[in-house]
């Protein structure tokens, strides 16, 4: 009947209204709850450390070569005994990503020989700037582990002569 149908079709409508009440939110209350990543995501760039403290990257600048987006720039120097910042010869005193121009491919990562760079899982960048788009090292870099000590280090001569260590085959 013609006029029984709208009738239908609202009742139709609240029954979907009244039943959504009772069904789980899928809704996240950010900032305050945040959604957790899924495990490949690749969200900021983490340079990471070895357990001791001393930083992976040895400044060889192959994951600059590698970036398709031209957004790492790396600048290399010398370690010393007195003053170590990574195994082998030289470390990264310069290191800058600029988040306008990455796309977070990952080739940075692939490329790296120490797996000093990682993508994590932080997706909150925002700037207001330009300038503040570009992280440099200390906002790149992990803090240092409690049992750590921070860089540079006084190490024993000839000990830390190797830059890139065995490493197991990725398993991803
Ligand atoms: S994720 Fe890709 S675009 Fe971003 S810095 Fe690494 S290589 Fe460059
Ligand atoms: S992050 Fe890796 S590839 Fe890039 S400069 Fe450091 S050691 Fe080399």
């Amino acid at each position: 009947m013609p006029v029984l149908e709208p009738l239908i079709e609202l009742g139709r409508g609240l029954w979907t209204t009244f039943r959504s009440m009772f069904e789980r939110p899928v809704t996240y209350q950010y900032p305050e709850q945040k959604r957790p990543v899924r495990p490949r995501y690749r969200g900021r760039h983490v340079l990471k450390r070895y357990e001791n403290g001393l930083e992976r990257c040895i400044g060889c600048a192959l994951c600059a070569a590698a970036c398709p987006a031209d957004a790492i720039f790396v600048e290399a120097s010398e370690n010393t005994d007195e003053e170590r910042y990574s195994p082998g010869e030289r470390y990264a005193s310069t290191y800058e990503i600029n988040y306008l121009r990455c796309i977070f491919c990952g080739f940075c990562e692939d490329a790296c020989p120490t797996e000093a760079i990682v993508l994590e899982d932080d997706y909150e960048l925002s700037f207001t700037d330009r300038r503040s788009a570009i992280y440099p090292k200390e906002m790149l870099l992990e803090p240092v582990g409690p049992e750590a000590e921070p860089t540079p280090q006084r190490t024993p001569p000839g000990l830390y002569t190797r830059a890139v260590p065995e490493m197991e085959d990725p398993k991803d």
